[in-house]
């Protein structure tokens, strides 16, 4: 059960750490975003050792609440023993290179998550070492998105760069789609579940106990979105993703955010009717554009009124990038290139000028 006395000054508010079951506990850590707070979760492994679920954001409020949660469950940094982590968001990978400099724990993850980590979130010596962030901007530009927005994709990315604390790549252990992970006495089965990052993994533990990362949360949808130099159609990953889990075993399942459950198949079931919905409206908010449009006019008509800042519009263009990849693959649109601008149109219309211009 929560604990009363969550202090409400270290952990996110009406929150705190909370043993789940016998020797293992969920402990929120603070996130300064709209999404209030990120789960790591803490597992003994049954012959003496603690296994860490993911690591927050990197800040040092973050490492106070760790600290303070792991004292909650009578754990000190030091006996952490393995360190696994789902995909490589900032707020899930944060605290890991100070875990690792505390506890010398190995970090398991799928190894193109950890590629993409350090090539995404690594520090780099010069400016132009960095592909990442100019080819940020050349897809955001290419779609649209307004120059004012355009300017804060390098500050915000060098932040972020800043605030994570990555572990040393020699920490790094590849686990591998399908591998079944021992750790102490637990056996875990590996799940490759692609979509919210590209190589998002799952851990399904052998007694039904499901750590899922952001592949499934309980509350919000998970974001899926296109980056450059990523898998082209996450959508269609995310959907087949689901697929993958939607049988498991599994009892309770443990989100990246939000609190535990039990309903996997009803959550997976109302995610995928969510984004079914959002591809129609989508379609719907094309057809008022007889000659295309391009997918930041088509986020801002989809996401009205919501966007709230220069973070919310990216994640709104790349996860209408999403729905429009996947309806292209389709061939229910189709995408069209002039002076570097993308746009896109219902594919009857172009079959249309297709078939007159074949005449
Ligand atoms: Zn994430």
């Amino acid at each position: 059960m929560r604990t009363a006395t969550a202090d409400a000054t270290i952990f996110p508010a009406g929150d705190g750490p909370d043993e789940i079951e016998d020797g293992l506990w969920r402990i929120p850590l603070p996130l300064p975003f709209a999404l209030r707070s990120v789960n790591v979760y803490l597992a003994a492994d049954g012959a003496g050792g603690w296994t860490l679920f993911d690591s927050g954001l990197g800040l040092p409020a973050d490492e106070e609440a760790l600290r303070a949660g792991l004292a909650e469950a009578g754990v000190a940094l030091e006996d952490i023993t393995t360190l696994v982590l789902t995909h490589a968001h900032p707020d899930h990978i944060g605290l890991a290179g100070m875990v690792v400099a505390v506890s010398g724990c190995p970090v398991y993850m799928l190894s193109r998550e950890a590629e993409r980590m350090y090539r995404v979130w690594g520090r780099y010596d010069k400016e132009s070492d960095d592909r990442v962030i100019p080819a940020l901007q050349a897809m955001y530009r290419a779609h649209g998105l307004p120059e004012d927005s355009l300017a804060s994709v390098a500050p915000s990315t060098r932040t972020m760069r800043q605030i994570v604390r990555l572990p040393g790549r020699q920490s790094i252990v590849a686990v591998a789609d399908g591998e079944t992970l021992v750790l102490g006495e637990r056996r875990h089965r590996v799940i490759w579940t692609p979509g919210h990052s590209d190589y998002h993994l799952c851990l399904l533990r052998e007694d039904g106990v499901f750590f899922v990362g952001d592949h499934v949360l309980p509350s919000i949808t998970p974001n899926i979105g296109v980056y450059p130099d990523a898998r082209p159609d996450p959508l269609r990953d995310y959907f087949e993703s689901l697929d993958r889990v939607r049988k498991a075993q599994a009892r309770l399942i443990l989100p990246g955010h939000g609190l535990p459950f039990p309903d996997l198949v009803r959550r997976i079931d109302e995610l995928r009717a969510h984004h079914e919905e959002r591809s129609a409206k989508l379609l719907e908010a094309l057809a008022a554009y007889s000659t295309g449009a391009q997918a930041w006019q088509l986020a801002s008509a989809l996401f009205e009124g919501r966007l709230r800042g220069a973070d919310d519009q990216r994640f709104a263009l790349v996860e209408t990038l999403a729905h429009l990849e996947r309806l292209c693959n389709e061939r229910v649109i189709v995408q069209a290139q002039k002076d570097g601008a993308i746009s896109y149109s219902a594919s009857t219309q172009q079959s249309i000028v297709n078939s007159h211009r074949d005449a």
